[in-house]
């Protein structure tokens, strides 16, 4: 292995369309090779060797994560992904350091620092349309970004991007923890893909697809000892579509998918319609011709997994928030009292819930415009500005892609109707919409995202999106977007006592993929018992309550929907709604302790000069948690805990010990928090 390292040395020292880019630590790599016109690339990390003689330096060890990995984009112009020749490249001399604020995500103050490289070719076509291709890539420790550019040097100035061959070459032994891709136009009133398929847990990489469609991103992979790899994108924007992976082939190769045709009612392109970047564009020079970033976060441990911030590191904000937005807390009477719950009566006894545990928000959900009314609407909004709540109003994202039947609709679909209804809310100190229904991944359904949380801010008002697609890269891009569900989300628990025997599971999976890459609309944290507005019906809850306690530090979202009804405030023991009047919902930090997905997660967050730590045991079985919390060394905290029988939850005053020892075996589905 080690001679074999040398040897390559020597070969990228000869050749210029080879080059080794490294992270500002040296400790992630990534190879780029040109070979017969067709462009790779390899990548992993390094260790760091003992030298075998007496004062010889150290040798480094590259751990492959990444094998030879396919780049290149097809287009209407010219196939970008063979007879490329190297034209041109650039490595940066010193790590580029770069500081930014998050309003919401696990870190509030971010600094990375990376490596860039980029290389311009061209294709037998280029003499003719003038159009290059440069491949950036950016290395930051522990994290790899690429991205594609197109360059205008003759007439061309416009291309239609029709796929990638982008790849992503995993070792066939690896295993996957990965969401199948949806067939569209099925599901609830064809409303699919909505991003909520179940996963397949630790199973080989070149398992079929449930639908033969891919995976949805993000996709994170088991290499064994080697550790883990966390694949995604970032920096989608009207101006692109969303994408995928396909399925693995047989040698453990992913691709780059893009959108079915099927999505949107079959309306709309598959493919990419993108300007080009060129000496004459000057204004947004940055993001011209840009496809999205493709991320692949990597390391020996799951530590790199559940902290990165490589979607936001890549990206800008596209434009400035109109006013300050913040975190929101809110009730939100359909999760267990559903579709007869939106009338007057029951939004009042809600908005009062919000008050009583001086929550921010109310959502009021789907079906308001028909069994409310505007004027009824506008009540409640008068009766919230009364109690200090902030309202929070639904929408059908519809429009015409499917037969989501909810009201109110035709309201978000284009700017016109869409501004005379933010111009409305925003008279009635409405904060936020939740926004559903949305119709897969296409440049055609990324061009109304845009434009929705563009005309929102400009009205003041945040967005959640719910049946909809992962976020990538918008908290940072688009400052009153809020989150996205794009999981089997807390609906289900409603829906199917299948799900609640697998509620556990699930959550202890979620940190580990789902929300590493973007803010999770969950709407979790049920407290009772049955889940149903009627005590003695539903489906059962199998998780303990300081479970549902921990799920509001691991999932991460600045606006929570917590599934919390009038009954709690009676029925629950005064810790448990006294931990949820004070939980917030943005972080200043986010510190990874120990798990394995779908087993159990131990994770830290922090918010000012508190922390907040949940350890969650997903599974049937008791697990022992014994690590070190050193934000916690010698401190004294509110240690919740649902006793040994997993039915007794209690809450105590424990000072930590000087090492800030948690130790505890936590029954079944159960939890212990620490504050
Ligand atoms: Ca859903």
């Amino acid at each position: 292995m080690k001679r074999t390292a040398l040897l390559s040395l020597l070969f990228f020292a000869l050749t210029a369309n080879a080059e080794k880019i490294l992270s500002p630590d040296k400790l992630t790599y990534v190879d780029i090779n040109l070979d017969n016109g067709r462009l790779s690339y390899s990548a992993g990390y390094r260790t760091v060797v003992k030298a075998k003689k007496k004062g010889a330096l150290p040798d480094t060890l590259d751990v492959p994560m990444l094998l030879n990995s396919p780049l290149g984009v097809y287009t209407n112009v010219a196939d970008f992904s063979k007879n490329l020749t190297y034209l041109q490249g650039k490595k940066s001399e010193k790590p580029i350091r770069q500081t930014y604020h998050l309003r919401q995500g696990k870190q509030s103050e971010i600094s990375t620092e990376y490596n860039e490289y980029y290389a311009v070719y061209s294709t037998p076509e280029t003499k003719r349309n003038g159009v290059l291709m440069r491949v950036c890539f950016r290395v930051f420790n522990n994290n790899i970004a690429y991205h594609y550019k197109f360059l205008q040097t003759g007439e061309t100035s416009a291309i239609v991007v029709n796929g990638e061959a982008s790849g992503f070459r995993l070792p066939t032994d690896a295993t996957a923890f990965i969401c199948p891709q949806s067939d569209p136009m099925i599901g609830w009133k064809r409303t699919k893909p909505s991003y909520e398929e179940g996963y397949i847990w630790d199973e080989p990489i070149t398992t079929r697809s449930q639908y033969g469609h891919g995976w949805t991103f993000p996709c994170l992979f088991h290499e064994g000892n080697k550790g883990w790899v966390l694949i995604s994108e970032t920096g989608v924007t009207g101006n692109y579509c969303g994408s995928h992976l396909s399925d693995a082939t047989p040698d453990g190769l992913f691709t780059i998918a893009f959108p079915m045709e099927g999505e949107n009612n079959g309306f709309g392109s598959t493919g990419a319609q993108l300007g080009l970047a060129g000496s004459k564009v000057t204004p947004h020079a940055d993001i011209t011709g840009n496809t999205p970033w493709r991320t692949i976060t990597l390391g020996p441990t799951l530590k790199p997994i559940v902290e990165t911030t490589v979607a936001w590191d890549v990206v800008e904000p596209l434009y400035e928030p109109s006013i300050e937005y913040k975190g929101s807390r809110n009730t939100w009477s359909w999760i267990l009292w559903q579709d007869a719950s939106i009338n007057y009566d029951d939004q009042i006894k809600f908005i009062d819930l919000a008050a009583d545990l001086g929550w921010e928000g109310c959502l009021i959900d789907g079906g308001w415009y028909e069994n409310i009314g505007r004027e009824g609407m506008e009540k409640l909004f008068a009766y919230c500005k009364q109690k200090g709540v902030s309202p929070w109003v639904w929408y059908n994202s519809n429009g015409g892609w499917n037969d989501a039947p909810q009201c109110a609709r035709q309201c978000m679909h284009n700017s016109i109707v869409r501004k005379q209804e933010m111009k409305w809310l925003q008279k009635h100190g409405v904060k936020g919409i939740k926004v559903d229904f949305f119709a897969g991944d296409k440049q055609e359904t990324m061009r109304l995202y845009e434009g929705l949380f563009s005309d929102a801010n400009d009205y003041g008002i945040q967005v959640i999106c719910h049946g909809c697609t992962m976020p990538r890269g918008w908290e940072r891009m688009y400052p009153n977007y809020c989150s996205s569900e794009a999981v089997l989300a807390s609906e289900n628990l409603y829906f199917s006592q299948d799900f609640c025997e697998m509620e556990a599971r699930h959550a202890t999976l979620h940190p580990f993929v789902r929300n590493t890459t973007g803010s999770m609309e969950y709407g979790g944290t049920a407290l009772q018992r049955r889940l149903h507005k009627e005590p003695n019906k539903g489906n059962t809850r199998r998780t303990s309550d300081v479970f549902e306690l921990g799920t509001a530090i691991a999932f991460q979202s600045s606006g929570q929907n917590f599934a919390l009804t009038p009954r709690n405030l009676t029925e629950q023991p005064k810790f448990e709604i006294d931990f949820m009047k004070q939980v917030p919902t943005t972080w200043d930090e986010t510190c990874f302790v120990d798990g394995y997905p779908g087993r159990y997660i131990v994770l830290a967050r922090r918010n000012g000069s508190r922390w907040y730590v949940c350890a969650l045991n997903g599974q049937k079985q008791v697990q022992n948690i014994n690590v070190t919390l050193p934000m916690l060394a010698g401190k004294q905290v509110t240690w919740l805990s649902d006793g040994t029988d997993g039915k007794s939850p209690s809450a105590q005053q424990v000072t930590l010990d000087k090492r800030g020892t948690l130790r505890a075996d936590i029954p079944g589905e159960c939890a212990v928090v620490l504050y």
